[in-house]
């Protein structure tokens, strides 16, 4: 059975993988183009709600057409933004539970909105790609299928495998790839795409790309015969043999043309298509770009009338292409300028260059350049010949060039964020090894006998009557903190190995700011204590036997607990006192062979209810300690962990409060100063346990004599349990 599961485990880790792998790029592609080109996806946006019929968003809404175009702009840039960190978190499986549900959520929306567009057809490609990878609706919604069905197991599985980033910096890299979508949005919204995905890049043969995509589409017809079909030409058809049935008819387009390379570029003067003289034309053509004369910024106007005047003094063409040419010309006339406008399809401007206006030059039907407005240059400075300016110049465009760049600007902060949380993680540890081994330095250095210590207690011990204000010199210096899971009587063995592994999972994941330890039943010991990372994550028993071996059927020594290669043993849970008739007595002897066995002993102490309200809470939790403990020396105390567990309060929900468990806290120490010393006392660590939860461990965990948690029911959740640990 263990087998099987770690089998299981072995098949489901690169599974997750390889969902992150899909899931995460597809949402960090399609992020990505459509935050490289906001205004075309607003463009498409607008399509979908045409399409859709939702009306008060189309071009008639009466909300006015500004706030349609604001509204798509930022839906736009949003739906970018989303999908990119989305998908920068499902890829390093940052977020683990909730990055899937929001991939899984968009999925349940978007996959039947894409089966209608499949079916209905009403726009003709999705747009999920932006321009850069046109999908058919079809294609879409089956990519979309197996994306639902990745999300889904990453819903469930995600916590299988690590994550690239710890739960504490996450945000870091999350901020900075929100930052790098938005800044590349800006980029390209303020300027033009900073990657061209559309059919008019700079340097495009428009001529050439014209003459191709005006090439006649072949119909093909598909026959099927005995189960088998066939394409036909339409001088191929077997009209003869009519076994035949006709299936299909498609268009293809001839080889070498794609139809994203579908070209529009039709220009009009009135009714008659200049548009082939303009693409013959040898000479440069200053061509100003606007798609909406409502929309139209005339902040650039003197900048283009001197473009206007230097290509007229020169003889270049200068000329205004715009849906409306008639209204933009009485606009003109009216501030008394006369330019030549000519009537070109609103979408066609807009994904020739995007700005309102843009300026475009082209000179024997190829595009040099395009730009908005704005970033014209003053052309007052060239008084000569276009020749030598770089008016004349083809705006270079390697796309592959810029791929890179942007993938390095992206990629390598990345990676520098990663070997920073490294290089801190392993000072830490360092710094923790450090610390610890100083402090056991000192403690050899000041060891002497309990009597001596005692002695002590009067001259170091700076306290107050009131228990909560016991002052230590060097406050949680010397001790550890720790969190302990008691899994008590649950989990069988397959399933107390997979929590085991998925606690040391997850603390790979982190750098813990104290040790982690889980308590278990005797049955998982010897295999998880040779699974786990026992270095990372302690391995503890339940309970150990008051004798050291021979007939005491079912009995578990202390040997044998040592054996399996755990470090710790927890004695004295009130669950083992009260049904199990664990005397003070009987705990001596378990917690004087633990020891003798090398094991550290986690002692639990802790009033019932009717002690606490007869106020006899202190005289009790003192007589535990002494009863079992006050027999060991002040070197065999050092392998002592305390836990105070008031018993009202395990598996009840009811915590005892952050002031309570502090004044106990405080009481105890104070109370292992007065036997042991004050420097014995301050490197004793006292955990709390009583209904410990993510919620409340961090209010508990701050008070400076809580040094950590012996955790019951939480610590059978790996989220939870971690959610503890992370309250350090
Ligand atoms: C415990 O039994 O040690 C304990 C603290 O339990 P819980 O956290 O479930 O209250």
């Amino acid at each position: 059975m263990a087998n099987n599961s770690q089998k299981t485990s072995k098949i489901i880790k690169p599974a997750v993988i390889l969902c992150r792998i899909v899931v995460g790029l597809t949402f960090l592609f399609s992020g990505f183009v459509k935050g490289v080109d906001p205004v075309g996806v607003a463009i498409k946006l607008k399509e979908y709600f045409v399409a859709l019929g939702i009306d008060f968003l189309s071009p008639s809404s009466p909300l006015g057409s500004d706030f349609v175009a604001t509204f798509s702009l930022t839906a736009a840039v949003a739906l970018s933004l989303f999908e990119f960190v989305l998908g920068f978190a499902i890829l390093f499986g940052s977020y683990r539970k909730l990055a899937p549900t929001l991939a899984l959520i968009t999925m349940l929306v978007m996959t039947p909105l894409t089966l209608y567009l499949a079916i209905e057809n009403p726009v003709h490609d999705c747009g999920c790609f932006g321009e850069a990878v046109v999908l058919s609706n079809w294609q879409t919604f089956y990519k979309n299928l197996v994306l639902t069905a990745a999300s889904i197991f990453l819903l469930l599985y995600n916590h299988k495998a690590v994550a690239l980033y710890a739960k504490q910096m996450r945000s870091v890299p999350t901020l900075f790839s929100a930052i790098f979508l938005l800044s590349i949005s800006v980029v390209s919204y303020m300027y033009q795409p900073i990657l061209d995905f559309r059919p008019y890049k700079s340097g495009t043969n428009i001529r050439e790309a014209m003459q191709q995509s005006d090439a006649q589409p072949e119909y093909i017809f598909i026959y099927e015969k005995d189960g088998e079909e066939r394409e036909f030409a339409i001088d191929e058809i077997p009209m003869n043999d009519t076994l035949w049935r006709f299936v299909d008819r498609i268009e293809r387009l001839p080889e070498g043309v794609k139809i994203n390379e579908t070209l529009d570029f039709y220009i009009y003067d009135n009714d008659t298509e200049i548009s082939e003289d303009i693409l013959m034309d040898e000479n440069y053509s200053f061509m100003v770009l606007v798609p909406s004369i409502k929309d139209y910024d005339n902040s650039w106007d003197d900048k283009i009338l001197s473009l206007y005047d230097y290509a007229f003094e020169h003889s270049y063409n200068f000329f205004v292409l715009t849906p409306e040419s008639e209204e933009f010309s009485v606009r003109m006339n009216e501030m008394g300028i006369s330019l030549p406008c000519y009537t070109m399809d609103e979408t066609v401007i807009e994904t020739i260059a995007r700005g309102n206006p843009a300026i475009a030059m082209m000179k024997d039907g190829i595009l040099y350049w395009k730009i908005a407005a704005r970033d014209l240059i003053d052309i007052t400075n060239y008084n000569t010949d276009i020749e030598g300016t770089p008016l004349a110049k083809i705006e270079e465009y390697n796309v592959n060039r810029r791929y890179i760049i942007l993938a390095t600007i992206y990629i390598l902060p990345l990676i520098f964020l990663y070997l920073c949380q490294k290089a801190v993680a392993h000072f830490v540890e360092k710094a923790r090894v450090r610390r610890r081994k100083l402090f056991a330095t000192k403690r050899r250095e000041s060891k002497t006998s309990c009597e001596t210590e005692q002695q002590n207690i009067t001259t170091n011990i700076t306290e107050d009557s009131d228990n909560t204000n016991y002052k230590p010199k060097n406050f949680k210096t010397m001790r550890k903190n720790i969190v302990a899971g008691n899994w008590k009587m649950n989990k069988t063995l397959q399933e107390g190995v997979e929590l085991a592994k998925g606690v040391e999972t997850a603390l790979n994941e982190r750098t813990p700011n104290c040790d982690v330890i889980i308590g278990t039943p005797f049955i998982h010991l010897a295999t998880i204590a040779a699974t786990v990372d026992t270095k990372k994550l302690g391995v503890s028993a339940e309970n150990c036997a008051d004798k050291v071996s021979g007939a005491y059927t079912g009995e578990v020594s202390a040997a044998m607990v040592a054996s399996t290669g755990a470090e710790y043993v927890i004695l004295g849970h009130s669950e083992r006192r009260a049904y199990y008739g664990e005397t003070a007595e009987i705990l001596k002897e378990k917690v004087l062979l633990a020891l003798a066995n090398n094991l550290k002993v986690i002692f639990c102490i802790g009033e019932v209810l009717e002690e606490r309200e007869a106020g006899k809470e202190f005289e009790v939790v003192k007589a535990q300690i002494e009863e079992s403990l006050f027999n060991l020396t002040a070197e065999d105390w050092n392998k002592i962990i305390l836990a105070y567990e008031p018993v009202w309060a395990i598996g009840t929900g009811k915590t005892a409060t952050a002031e309570q468990a502090q004044e106990m806290h405080a009481f105890i120490r104070k109370t292992v100063a007065e036997k042991y010393g004050e420097e014995v006392a301050e490197a004793t660590s006292i955990l709390y346990g009583g209904s410990c939860k993510p919620s409340n461990a961090k209010e508990l965990f701050a008070n400076k004599d809580v040094d950590g948690g012996l955790i019951g029911g939480a610590s059978l959740d790996v989220e939870q349990f971690m959610g503890i640990v992370d309250a350090f």
